[in-house]
């Protein structure tokens, strides 16, 4: 039963570095200086512009009281097609449910005649993607202040029957202190409930499970997330993701018979520990993943020094422990 491999299709949602062409129509222009939620009769003063995803620009804003947040903007033209409108109703409702200190706080979501605009928990420290671009590689105990972080956000996220689905690097911000804020929910996943099984094919490249990506004929459930993690742990250790590609075909090639190996030349040396943590977080088979609880008391959190809050220094350089 180990054989029913579907064709392996393309994901229809790849990695965001669509055709700049395409990209800039459907980004929003520039809102105006002054957001107005005229419902509520709230208004944001616009700030800096944040960043730009595949459909969405985010902007620093501020309220009458002076509390800060991201302002996500969404084009209604860009909601034209069904299937956008469908992956930013789902992103909302998901999104506006969930309370944990570990991912980014909704506000509130409210629209002009030109855009929809999500008020979301700003995270000052861009992504986990940004960061280690610029650091190469964490140490294993950034890894492990991460990864704990991120372990507890899974953890009522599945709680609460929703699977994120696109667990990434570039999805994980971080706050003013180096927390750890998920956010994007635009992928996620409510379950009726537990049992309920997945069959869309989404998820980014790199970071994909091999049941969604060959089209299990049982569906795919909480453990795709699972895998992301084995990704996103190798990758904040090693520098780069265990599957990596120029060749997108190669890297589900690669999926498929889930071998990966170390660089020769690792910027630092990796623990047995960790390196087993990786190795059953990226089991081929979703059942022998460990459960959030079983990685919580993994040996890697149980050797080797485990921080409770991260030095500022580590947004620039690797941290010298006392
Ligand atoms: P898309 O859904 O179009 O991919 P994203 O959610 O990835 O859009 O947001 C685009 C960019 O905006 C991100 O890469 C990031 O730089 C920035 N961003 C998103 N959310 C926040 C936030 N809460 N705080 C700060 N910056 C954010």
């Amino acid at each position: 039963d180990k054989h029913h491999h579907a064709t392996a299709a393309a994901p229809k949602t790849p990695e965001k570095k669509k055709e700049p062409k395409d990209r800039k129509k459907n980004l929003p222009e520039t809102p105006p200086p002054v957001i107005s939620d005229s419902r509520r009769g709230m208004d944001y003063a616009r700030g800096k512009l944040l960043g730009e995803g595949g459909f969405a620009r985010c902007f620093e804003v501020q309220n009458p009281d002076g509390d800060i947040y991201a302002a996500k903007v969404v084009s209604k033209k860009s909601l034209s097609s069904q299937r956008m409108k469908s992956k930013f109703l789902g992103e909302l409702q998901v999104h506006k449910t969930m309370e944990h200190p570990n991912i980014v706080k909704f506000k509130e979501c409210f629209e002009d005649p030109h855009n929809v605009y999500m008020i979301l928990e700003l995270c000052g420290n861009k992504s986990l993607m940004d960061l280690l671009r610029k650091r190469k590689f964490f140490t294993e105990p950034e890894a492990r202040f991460f990864l704990i972080q991120m372990l507890g956000a899974v953890k009522y996220m599945h709680s609460r029957n929703v699977i994120h689905r696109d667990l990434k690097l570039g999805n994980i911000f971080l706050d003013s202190d180096l927390n750890v804020k998920i956010g994007d929910f635009g992928l996620a996943a409510l379950l009726i409930d537990g049992t309920e099984r997945k069959n869309t094919i989404c998820g980014t490249p790199n970071y994909i499970a091999p049941e969604v990506l060959f089209g299990k004929e049982e569906g795919h459930s909480f453990e795709v997330d699972l895998w992301s993690l084995g990704i996103i742990l190798y990758a904040m250790l090693v520098g780069k993701p265990p599957f990596q590609s120029g060749d997108v075909k190669e890297i589900y090639q690669k999926i498929k018979i889930a071998t990966f190996s170390y660089p020769p030349n690792p910027p630092q040396e990796i623990s047995l520990e960790a390196k087993n943590l990786i190795r059953s977080l990226l089991s081929p088979d979703p059942r022998n993943r460990p459960t959030i609880d079983d990685i919580a008391e993994h040996a890697f959190f149980k050797t080797g020094y485990f921080p409770r809050q991260l030095p500022f220094g580590s947004m620039k350089a690797p941290p010298m422990w006392e």
